[in-house]
């Protein structure tokens, strides 16, 4: 006769219906030795196959390329393939790895598990393999996949070469930041051509972000342009879009012409520039249609200094930066004069900058 007690409202064995040891915790009529008689209470497969991508080295895990350490990673995979026997709770782990060869990895996990309240050890083991693959991104990456291009123009400045490896550098930063939280985000290809470089990505989205970035950098806009390229198998419409960010060849401090007028740049705002006219020192604002007609003279690097020999309240005389002469240039009234002053000649006339 089984002997039943009430717990809780419930219908509850408090013996085995096997061995008839008394015990709270039956688990299907049964104590916990004779449940687990002739079963496993861990289950590993016989071997577990890892794909890595031979291009980034990334493995793929369920159904995602992740980075990461090859012993952490097989300990993972080998993790997700574990079968419990029901009613088991792992509550310890301890991993080892032996390398059987480059590619084979005998993977033991001990562990200890509560049943019920009984606690109990167990030893299972797989074979990791090791197989190449080629993970989705490289699969793209390799057959130079690319939806945008950036094109940076930086105009015709002697530090274009600087400003074009700093783009450079700043989209790879972005690119990969960016890239640690979505797979699909690569640069295919950075392309030097003449007058600037192009930088092909896998996103427009991501593309379009960081053209509109750098042309508030330098002030400036950036136009878009899309082409159809063709259709997917399933007729969807495949474009390319071009982003074109053409950077200024002036810059602040820049000594430039506009209007005929030699001027220095002061200022670049969003709307225009704040400049001084160096005939007569005063300042004015070119509008930001009108900056596409600004011509740089001498780059802010390359202003050439002069020697002061006589101040007066209007007037200074120079010694030539060129051929050592005398030279009476203007100046605004109330400057304060030191022993060298900056200048800049143009069309044989210097100008004094204040
Ligand atoms: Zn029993
Ligand atoms: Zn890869």
């Amino acid at each position: 006769m089984l002997s039943l007690t009430y717990h809780n409202g419930c219908e509850k064995l408090t013996f085995c219906v096997n061995c008839n040891v008394e015990d709270k915790n039956i688990i299907d009529g049964l104590c916990v030795d004779c449940f687990l008689e002739g079963k496993k209470i861990v289950e590993l497969p016989h071997h577990v196959d890892l794909l890595k991508c031979v291009n980034c080295g990334d493995y793929l895990i369920g159904s995602q390329w992740i980075e990461g350490v090859e012993s952490e990673v097989i300990v993972n995979i080998v993790l997700s393939t574990i079968k419990l026997i029901s009613t088991a709770k792992i509550i310890e782990i301890k991993p080892i790895i032996e390398k059987q060869d480059e590619r084979t990895f005998l993977t033991t996990i001990q562990t200890a598990i509560d049943i019920r309240g009984s606690i109990r050890s167990d030893k299972s083991s797989t074979i990791v393999r090791l197989k190449n693959s080629v993970c989705k991104k490289c699969s793209r990456q390799l057959g130079n996949y690319y939806e945008a291009i950036i094109q940076i123009r930086p105009g015709k400045r002697k530090s274009c070469k600087d400003l074009c490896s700093e783009t450079i550098t700043w989209i790879k930063n972005m690119v990969e930041i960016r890239a640690k939280t979505n797979q699909q985000l690569f640069i295919s290809k950075i392309q030097n051509v003449p007058g600037g470089i192009n930088v092909y990505l896998s996103s427009t989205s991501l593309s379009k972000s960081l053209a509109h970035k750098i042309a508030n950098m330098y002030n400036t806009e950036m136009k878009e342009s899309a082409s159809l390229i063709g259709s997917t198998s399933d007729g969807r419409e495949i474009h390319r879009t071009t982003f074109l960010v053409r950077i200024p060849s002036y810059r602040v401090g820049d000594i430039v012409f506009h209007n005929d007028h030699v001027c220095k740049l002061n200022s670049i705002g969003r709307n225009g520039i704040q400049a001084t006219d160096l005939s007569n020192f005063r300042h004015f604002f070119i509008k930001k249609s009108a900056t596409p007609s600004i011509k740089v003279i001498a780059e802010t690097e390359e202003i050439a200094e002069a020697t002061v020999v006589h101040v007066s309240n209007d007037e200074i005389q120079i010694l030539h930066p060129r051929d050592y002469s005398t030279q009476d240039i203007r100046i605004p009234p109330n400057s304060r004069i030191g022993e060298r002053v900056k200048v800049i000649e143009v069309k044989g006339e210097l100008f004094y900058i204040p």
